[in-house]
């Protein structure tokens, strides 16, 4: 919810913060259960960061993150940020609705999110330090639980598997972490199985990764994300930096795997082609913001934003009679340092008009859930 990533950039002798990047500039979205939703955008758009963020591999600037009914915002802050937390989040807004309805029952009737109003409910029954006790306690199980439940599979194959390290200790890793194996003997049986699952003969367990294909330690990869039976996996650039006749064997297993142990993705890519075999539903990112989101059938049939329309249309079509014409954007995509006003898109969208750059154009929600931001959307066909 309203989640929001700036980095600052420093400068000077004494390191001063002069300006920050936007990377993640206010974006709000549900992931549902067991779906796919595909994040896209060209480089820089804050899909990484994006990704990160809801993986707490990143603090958040602001916004919230909630999984399974449960903040999960406050878990990694450091102790001094929870209180302010806390209070901007909950207690103050709580407190100005208890002044604006007078009664306590009429404020909880009145909040629209379920997580608002079980917070509501527990501040008004125990005050402030119920509130944190129901977000703190048991701190440590709490962040095992979220670390244990959110996984990521990074884009490159060749970094993020430490060339030092047998298959084995590389997927084992976590199970041993997380005290999920008694001894050795069942890791090892526990890897091998994964290894399985993900399409790896179990007699490469003892191999290192520099033994493998690109294809194939994207394999070991999924095999670490899921040995610790995640409910959520980002992938990030997944099969981006794999041979395209080898991406598509990556994503069919991604999809057999999440019926199999019903995991919910959020699939990052710069390739909307890649995002529309596997997603159920896709958002569009520009410099930071969400443009547009959809059902994934719904944003091929009528895409609205004049972002959307233009990645589109770089999307090759196997068919020698059928003429696309492809949109050129022109210019590069701004410095989220200093990100256009207005849409940020104004600068190079086909169809900009005066109000563009005054006016921030909000994300509405049209029909079955399609959600735009464009003063004009729907009207810039390509
Ligand atoms: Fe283009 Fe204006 Fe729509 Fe932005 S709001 S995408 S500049 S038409
Ligand atoms: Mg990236």
């Amino acid at each position: 919810d309203n989640l929001k990533k700036y980095f600052p950039v420093r400068a000077g002798v004494f390191k001063r913060v002069v300006a920050h990047v936007q990377a993640v500039d206010d974006i709000s979205f549900k992931v549902y259960e067991g779906e796919t939703i595909g994040l896209v955008g060209e480089s820089g758009c804050g899909k990484s960061t994006t990704g990160m963020t809801i993986l707490r591999l990143l603090n958040p600037t602001s916004g919230r993150i909630v999984v399974d009914e449960i903040d999960t915002t406050p878990l990694f802050f450091p102790k001094s940020k929870v209180r302010k937390y806390i209070n901007e989040t909950y207690v103050d807004r709580f407190n100005e609705l208890k002044n604006k309805y007078k009664s306590e029952d009429d404020v909880i009737k009145n909040l629209k999110d379920e997580i608002d109003k079980k917070y509501a409910k527990i501040f008004f029954d125990k005050g402030y330090n119920g509130l944190h006790q129901e977000m703190l306690s048991n701190l440590n199980e709490k962040r095992k639980w979220f670390r244990r439940n959110m996984q990521i599979i990074f884009q490159d194959p060749y970094s993020s598997l430490n060339p030092r390290l047998r298959i084995r200790s590389i997927i084992a890793e976590g199970l041993f972490t997380h005290g999920l194996v008694k001894d050795g003997a069942e890791a090892t049986e526990k890897v091998k199985d994964l290894l399985d699952k993900v399409g790896l003969s179990p007699e490469y367990i003892y191999r290192f990764p520099h033994e493998f294909s690109g294809g194939q330690r994207q394999r070991v990869g999924i095999a670490r994300a899921l040995a610790l039976n995640p409910k959520l996996i980002v992938a990030d650039e997944a099969v981006s930096a794999l041979d395209v006749s080898i991406q598509s064997q990556v994503i069919n297993l991604l999809e057999d795997l999440q019926n199999e142990f019903k995991l919910t993705y959020v699939f990052i890519a710069h390739d909307l082609a890649v995002v529309k075999h596997i997603s159920d539903r896709v958002a569009v990112m520009y410099l930071g913001k969400i443009v547009e989101l959809a059902d994934k059938k719904d944003l091929f049939a009528n895409p609205l934003h004049p972002y959307t329309v233009s990645l589109m249309s770089a999307i090759p079509i196997p068919d020698p009679e059928y003429k696309k014409k492809r949109i050129i954007l022109q210019g590069d995509v701004p410095s989220p340092i200093n990100p256009p006003s207005g849409c940020r898109f104004h600068p190079r969208c086909p169809i900009a008009k005066d109000i563009c750059s005054k006016k921030e154009p909000p994300l509405v929600e049209l029909e079955n859930g399609h959600q735009v931001a464009c003063h004009f959307a729907g009207q810039f066909k390509g």
